[in-house]
């Protein structure tokens, strides 16, 4: 079973969320009007009272705008699902999962690894898939709480297991920089469907292998 992800998704919930915000779609597949957000981001350095003809600062706009744009653009990717038929049906748990996303309350970057378990039933998914999946839906304007679900619902949907957790650390820049929080301190978030909620052994299972390990 083959399933696209992909921007252009329509029942994707990330496809269209360009609407909206600082990043305005141009057309209905979700492209970033590059133009505006360099307009923007020269206006930006204005109102900072900075020099934008300065040798350093000339390129800048056209510089934040692509990465802007390369950090809120998801990649497209097939996701391959195979058939169980070996009928595993333990837990199967992906540790370590980097990722970059970008705070939409402030949009300053937070990083964090995140750690992906799901039990299987009738499907099995490629275990290099799961980054895919991480990456895809933080490639977004986000919060930590939205991302976390976001990945363990869409895997929910998409492999019907007998359960999914999904647990991510992150430390995020809006928040250091800033004195609100020491340096090194973590948000921790995590959602858990269907057995590794409701059961009480897979659930103690899959806390006890995805919890940060120091
Ligand atoms: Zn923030």
């Amino acid at each position: 079973m083959v399933t696209a992800l992909s921007s252009r998704d329509q029942t994707h919930p990330v496809a269209n969320h360009l609407d909206h915000g600082a990043f305005r779609a141009v057309d209905s597949d979700g492209v970033i009007d590059l133009d505006a957000a360099e307009r923007a981001v020269r206006d930006l350095l204005r109102s900072f009272g900075r020099d934008i003809d300065s040798e350093h600062l000339a390129d800048t706009p056209r510089r934040v705008a692509y990465a802007l744009a390369e950090v809120l653009t998801p990649a497209s990717f097939e996701l391959t699902t195979f058939p169980n038929d070996e009928h595993y049906d333990e837990l199967v748990l992906v540790r370590e999962i980097t990722f970059r996303s970008l705070c939409e309350h402030h949009l300053l970057p937070f990083t964090g690894v995140a750690h992906v378990g799901y039990l299987p039933a009738d499907r099995i998914l490629g275990l290099s898939k799961f980054a895919w999946v991480v990456r895809h839906f933080a490639a977004d304007l986000q919060t930590q709480e939205r991302l976390t679900m976001q990945i363990a619902d869409w895997l929910d949907e998409h492999l019907q297991p007998k359960g999914v957790g999904v647990v991510i650390e992150a430390d995020h820049q809006c928040m250091s920089p800033r004195g609100v929080q020491a340096d090194g301190a973590r948000t921790l978030t995590l959602a858990v469907r269907g057995s590794l909620r409701h059961d009480g052994r897979s659930r103690q299972e899959f806390f006890t292998l995805a919890a940060p390990q120091r």
